[in-house]
């Protein structure tokens, strides 16, 4: 009994949702590796919820948290008061993180935590007498959520265009490190990296150092389809920054906590920046939470500025909600314990080998693959941008897969949990879905 009016539509080909079935999209459950749809279908979750469930859904461990600490109290307010938790939780990131970044700010999403890494970049330029520091340089095809710093700073034009007024002043984006004929271009040219990097030095010439506030990329960028950052690329982006006073930050919504083979993409490219972001996997995707890792040199001026109590106020209610906190812990327990850098390292080796074999098959254009995840772009049809990625994501549910797609491209990214067999089915059902939409 099912009412599917539109009082709400799922994200994205909303204009699809009723026409085709909509039945095996309904989910109702979910553990381990697998979604359970409304008709009791079980679905292999072959992008960890959306990035998000890397450890598979509902680990024991943080079910029993969560629930425990629901138990003890449900909302401590981060403003004047605090949980300790909280404390011991930003000191256990700041454990993990790469150099001396060892102060943490909580948010809910990754969008939030944009915002935030922007507002602090600007805030520490001006606190120490550089006020006009305030232009932001992203990346074209960069996605950095859909918060106006996010959209401005991103490099997905489609989601700009209709806010052109609202746009963040001063924003220019570094070209796509990803288009075929540059890989052709590049093939066995290792310092191609530090060439499309230069372009930084380009625009700073531009504009004048004096202006730039902050370069914002993600290490290795998830949602456009899994684009690896060329070799030398992210090294030759850190000293640019540094030649220049620029504060560099990385958006590791996706790449933070393991997926990367590393606890974040700094440490798997091997390249310190000023800011992180961070999300979906810090605490499994359990309970909304996001948030910026900074060196206390950067924090506190943001933090803590000349007059901070009467000039500058920015927190979320929900920062560090008890939820989330207790959800966190639990999942930073599992992470140490079980080893799941490393073993997110050794799963993307299997997924590299796999998701190879996929070349050849019909309308394979790309196959690209970094720490565990990997992408397959396929050519669209003609003049349908999206609708060859659509039907494949259909033909996926028909296999018990679920499937991520954006435009033409399938993202894979499954759960630490995955096995050999399970991945196997997942490949071989992913080259079935590409032969029945050829
Ligand atoms: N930055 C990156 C790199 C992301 O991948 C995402 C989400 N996919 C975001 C920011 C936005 O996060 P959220 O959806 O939690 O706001």
């Amino acid at each position: 009994d099912l009412n599917l009016d539109p009082y709400w539509m799922p994200f994205t080909h909303n204009r699809y949702f009723k026409q085709h079935r909509p039945l095996d999209r309904l989910l109702v459950g979910a553990q381990g590796a697998y979604y359970t749809t409304v008709e009791g279908q079980q679905l292999f979750d072959c992008l960890s919820g959306l990035w998000c469930s890397s450890l598979g859904h509902r680990p024991a461990r943080i079910v029993e948290a969560v629930k425990a600490q629901l138990d003890k109290a449900d909302y401590i307010p981060a403003f004047q008061v605090a949980s300790p938790d909280t404390f011991r939780l930003a000191e256990r990131i700041a454990a993990v993180a790469p150099g001396d970044l060892n102060r943490v700010f909580f948010t809910n999403s990754g969008s939030e935590a944009v915002d935030t890494s922007v507002k602090i970049a600007i805030a520490y330029h001006r606190l120490r007498g550089e006020a006009s520091r305030t232009r932001i340089i992203g990346r074209e095809k960069g996605y950095h959520g859909v918060g106006i710093a996010g959209i401005s700073a991103g490099g997905m034009v489609a989601n700009r265009k209709m806010f052109a007024p609202l746009m963040l002043p001063g924003v220019d984006h570094l070209p796509h490190t990803h288009t075929l004929k540059e890989m052709a271009y590049s093939r066995g040219q290792p310092s191609w990296g530090a060439h499309l990097a230069d372009e930084l030095e380009r625009l700073v010439a531009l504009h004048d150092a004096s202006t730039i506030a902050a370069v914002i990329v993600e290490p290795m960028q998830g949602s456009v389809g899994v684009v690896v950052p060329p070799q030398g690329y992210l090294q030759r982006l850190r000293e640019i920054c540094d030649k220049h006073g620029i504060l560099l930050i990385f958006d590791e919504v996706i790449c933070g906590f393991g997926r990367m083979g590393d606890w974040f993409g700094a440490q798997a490219f091997g390249v310190t920046p000023d800011l992180i972001t961070f999300a979906k996997c810090v605490n499994n995707g359990t309970v909304p939470m996001g948030g910026v890792i900074a060196r206390q040199g950067i924090y506190d001026t943001f933090m803590q500025g000349p007059d901070y109590l009467v000039e500058l106020f920015h927190g979320y209610t929900y920062s560090a909600h008890a939820l989330a906190v207790a959800a966190a812990h639990a999942t930073l327990d599992i992470l140490h314990d079980e080893g799941v850098p490393q073993r997110f390292g050794e799963l993307g080796r299997k997924i590299e080998d796999a998701v190879h074999t996929l070349k050849g098959e019909p309308n394979v254009i790309d196959i690209r693959n970094c720490g565990a995840a990997a992408a397959v772009e396929l050519a669209p049809l003609p003049g349908q941008v999206g609708l060859r990625g659509l039907r494949l994501f259909e033909e996926g549910l028909k296999r018990g897969l679920l499937l991520r797609y954006t435009g033409d491209t399938i993202a894979m990214a499954p759960p630490v949990i995955t096995t050999d067999a399970e991945l196997e089915k997942m490949i071989e059902g992913v080259r079935a879905c590409i032969r029945a939409v050829a």
